[in-house]
């Protein structure tokens, strides 16, 4: 059995998060440390780990994922500006929550590459 994990918890309103949408298998919420005027994190509901660990039977979860990350930035008001999904993996990738999250930044100008 997988253990929680802080964003499992967050999709189980064990912690506290401003949620800005949710959909049957993925939740959407702000980050805590905004890196940019709009930071949102997407989660899948279910654990994956990382992008590494995800197997092709989640691949229809991965692509709902960028679909509930491109609904939302379009919700935020970001279509006409643009912005960036992300999902950093293990050490060098910057990864420090081991359940996977796309990143989406947006509503200022972003630098490339990333440092
Ligand atoms: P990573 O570095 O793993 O790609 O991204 C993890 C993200 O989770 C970071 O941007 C960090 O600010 C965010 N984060 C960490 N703890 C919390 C929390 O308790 N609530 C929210 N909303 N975001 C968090």
């Amino acid at each position: 059995m997988t253990s929680d994990t802080l964003f499992s918890k967050i999709a189980k309103r064990e912690i506290p998060a401003d949620i800005v949408h949710e959909t049957d298998r993925a939740l959407a919420f702000r980050d805590i440390a905004p890196q940019a005027p709009v930071h949102v994190l997407v989660v899948p509901k279910t654990i994956i780990p990382r992008i590494a660990e995800a197997s092709p039977e989640q691949a229809e979860l991965l692509g709902h994922l960028l679909l509930v990350a491109r609904d939302v930035a379009a919700k935020l008001g970001l279509d006409a500006t643009g912005y960036r999904l992300v999902i950093n993996n293990g050490s060098d990738g910057g990864e420090t929550v081991p359940h996977l999250h796309v990143h989406l930044l947006g509503g200022r100008p972003l630098a490339w590459p990333p440092g």
